[in-house]
């Protein structure tokens, strides 16, 4: 690594990562990401939406997505579909009222992170793996010094801004103090991928199914299919739907055995990557930047999985974020809590309502309420198409009234 100043050094290289240093990158500025683990490596987090598409492209990505998406089994996807009790309703992500990419992909993410990263890589950026940030010192006016550390030793690197993408590992907010409680409870999910022809149930590959538990309205699980014959499977719930001392395998087996429409989509499986769990994956913060730095995707704030928006806050955070990051490096000040917070926290808010709408049931009476009016119906495809930013939509710009004026209609 060299010792000179670095203008952006990125922490992670996850799709927050990923998209901020291609184009930082393309900007020409000099970007060193540094990701702790060697790729391809596994992540939780496989069902894209259609917005994330633009992020893809403004960071001049898309073009390796498609042109790789058969070769590395990237399911073709267009909708969701939601089943509960005898009911299963389709959203076709093409019919939203939003402008944009109606479509996009099912990932493993292994395949797909490193594709993005190497992305980065080929337009100029430095990522360099099996680097880990250990601390960082704000106190020199010129230059960030970053500690870090690999399995040949420890080692530093200066930059002028700092942008931290370490998702989970929530790198700035442990060492800065800047973590606060999410308010959204403690849920566990416990997940596998299989090998199965998913031929049962009428079943829509091109669709993720969520499905309902029968009786706990609060549990629910994910169906993603792969184009490669495999699939991803989880349940997600509060800890009480699971029995306290159940191995991975039995707590997500058990809660399987209850859903008779998941079963039959299923039809025979084979276990192809081993049953996992994690648990009290909801976290935020008081604050997404400071001093010379932001913080982008999982790193500030994650709400939780039902909608798949995880990937496409954590672009939308690079697409805010690389901008502003450009003009300080021009020494032009800018007002991150207008300019990027705020603007984030749109999109943050509408999932945030829709996710405790989720749980409360507000907004399963809607998804499964029937006769819905379709120019409604397209506003809510929007939201689950990942459009959450387009203010257009009233379902954005006042979505807790909007949700609840909904729900009391369709109850
Ligand atoms: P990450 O993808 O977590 O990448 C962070 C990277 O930083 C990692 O590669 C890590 O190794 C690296 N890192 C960590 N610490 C350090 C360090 N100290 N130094 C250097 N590098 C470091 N989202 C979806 O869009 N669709 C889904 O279907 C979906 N399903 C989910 C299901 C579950 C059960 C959960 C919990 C989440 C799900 N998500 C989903 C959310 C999704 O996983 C995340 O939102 C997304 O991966 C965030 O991207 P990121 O780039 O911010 O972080």
């Amino acid at each position: 690594m060299q010792e000179s100043v670095y203008d952006v050094v990125i922490i992670g290289a996850g799709p927050a990562g990923a998209t901020a240093a291609a184009m930082l990158a393309k900007a020409g500025k000099r970007v060193l990401v540094v990701e702790k683990q060697e790729f391809p490596r596994f992540s939780i987090g496989e069902s894209l939406l259609p917005q994330c598409m633009t992020f893809i492209e403004e960071a001049g990505l898309l073009d390796t997505v498609l042109e790789n998406a058969e070769r590395l089994g990237f399911q073709y996807k267009e909708g969701a579909a939601f089943y509960y009790n005898g009911n299963k309703v389709d959203f076709d992500f093409r019919k939203k009222s939003s402008k944009g990419p109606g479509t996009t992909y099912q990932v493993k993410r292994e395949h797909f992170d490193q594709l993005l990263a190497q992305g980065a890589a080929e337009k100029g950026a430095e990522v360099r793996h099996g680097i880990a940030l250990e601390a960082i010192d704000f106190s020199d006016p010129d230059a960030v010094k970053l500690s870090l550390s690999s399995t040949t030793g420890k080692t530093e690197a200066k930059a002028r801004f700092v942008l931290d993408a370490s998702g989970f590992g929530r790198v700035l907010p442990r060492l800065l103090s800047l973590e606060s409680p999410s308010d959204f409870p403690v849920r566990q999910a416990v997940f596998c991928h299989v090998k199965s022809e998913l031929t049962g149930g009428h079943f829509d590959r091109t669709k993720i199914l969520i499905t309902v538990h029968p009786r706990n309205p609060e549990v629910w699980y994910w169906l993603i299919p792969f184009a490669d014959g495999t699939a991803s499977i989880g349940v997600v719930g509060a800890s009480e739907y699971f029995a306290e001392n159940d191995s991975e395998k039995e707590a997500l087996w058990k809660l399987v055995a209850d859903e008779p429409y998941l079963l039959e989509v299923l039809g025979e499986y084979k276990v192809v990557r081993a049953e996992q769990r994690i648990t009290g994956y909801s976290a935020n913060v008081d604050r997404l930047y400071g001093d010379r730095f932001a913080l982008l995707g999982n790193a500030g704030e994650f709400l939780d999985p039902v909608f798949s928006s995880g990937v496409t806050i954590a672009m939308q955070s690079s697409s805010l974020a690389v901008p502003l990051v450009l003009k300080e490096l021009n020494n032009e000040p800018q007002d991150w809590q207008k300019q990027y917070s705020d603007p984030l926290r749109v999109g943050i808010t509408t999932f945030r309502t829709f996710v405790k709408g989720w749980y409360d049931t507000r907004f399963q009476d809607v998804i499964f309420y029937p006769d819905q009016q379709q120019q409604v119906k397209a506003m809510i495809c929007s939201i689950l198409a990942g459009y959450a930013w387009d203010t257009n939509n009233p379902y954005v710009r006042d979505s807790e009234r909007r949700l609840n004026v909904l729900a009391e209609l369709c109850s």
